[in-house]
């Protein structure tokens, strides 16, 4: 969700000038950094620091209350750089920014079940590795891609548990045509995370209001989706096995 804050602004890091306010349009934080549970986190104070002479980027600061585990964390946005700063006036736009990263940072890693990490190790792996990146400001452009690759381990493992004889050809196979042999309910969330995932690898990004935190949602539901299945087919060959020795 987005907000309309006013943020302190110091022109040009000059402490002896008196602070500006200005009203930025923020793009909230989800997901607390510190109980990892997702609310709408309340604003305290926020700041707007940029230098062109020291060459800092425009960079936003802000302070948020979470009303689930009630502390404190920043969040830091930057601005667009094409808004650089001309007569120490920060400039006027309403376009959202978005977070690029909370002090302390996340602890994001899920835990997967059993079934899901004996059916997909590298899937568990790959994911973890992804969290990692979003985790820290270093890396965290390359997370998107990790959990594009960790959706297709997931997938094609899933594939190959369910139709073993066929391993190789599932092992080659585009992703796309992998999800159109995956039982139809699924389909649709798995198409949505990889193409959100595809979007991450890509230049050109085609669903602009969509982002990494979406994809995480889709992959979660995918998850649950396949453990389902997963069950079912573990109690079918149950059922086969007691079946077969009763004869
Ligand atoms: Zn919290």
């Amino acid at each position: 969700m987005t907000k309309n804050y006013k943020l302190h602004y110091h022109p040009n890091l000059n402490l002896e000038k008196e602070t500006t306010i200005e009203l930025k349009s923020v793009e909230e934080v989800r997901i607390c950094p510190h109980c990892g549970i997702a609310t709408s986190p309340t604003f305290i104070d926020g700041y707007l620091i940029g230098d062109n002479n020291s060459y800092i980027p425009p960079t936003a600061y802000i302070i948020f209350h979470c009303p689930s585990c009630s502390k404190l964390y920043i969040a830091k946005y930057y601005i667009p750089h094409n808004y650089y700063i001309t007569n120490d006036m920060m400039p006027y736009d309403f376009t959202p920014i978005f977070p690029s990263c909370t002090y302390p940072g996340k602890h994001i890693l899920p835990e997967f079940t059993e079934n899901i990490k004996q059916l997909s190790p590298m899937f568990v792996e790959t994911y973890r590795q992804a969290c990692y990146a979003e985790e820290n400001e270093d890396t965290i452009g390359l997370a998107g891609l990790g959990y594009r690759k960790a959706i297709e381990f997931l997938i094609k493992d899933y594939l190959i548990k369910v139709d073993p004889d066929n391993k190789d050809k599932i092992i080659k196979m585009q992703l796309g045509k992998c999800i159109d042999k995956l039982d139809e309910d699924i389909q649709d969330i798995a198409k949505a995370a990889t193409w959100l995932g595809n979007d991450e690898v890509h230049y050109f990004k085609k669903h602009g209001d969509y982002g990494i935190d979406d994809m995480k949602d889709f992959i979660q539901c995918l998850v649950a989706d396949i453990e389902r299945y997963y069950v079912k087919l573990k109690a079918r060959e149950f059922v086969n096995a007691n079946d077969n020795a009763t004869k």
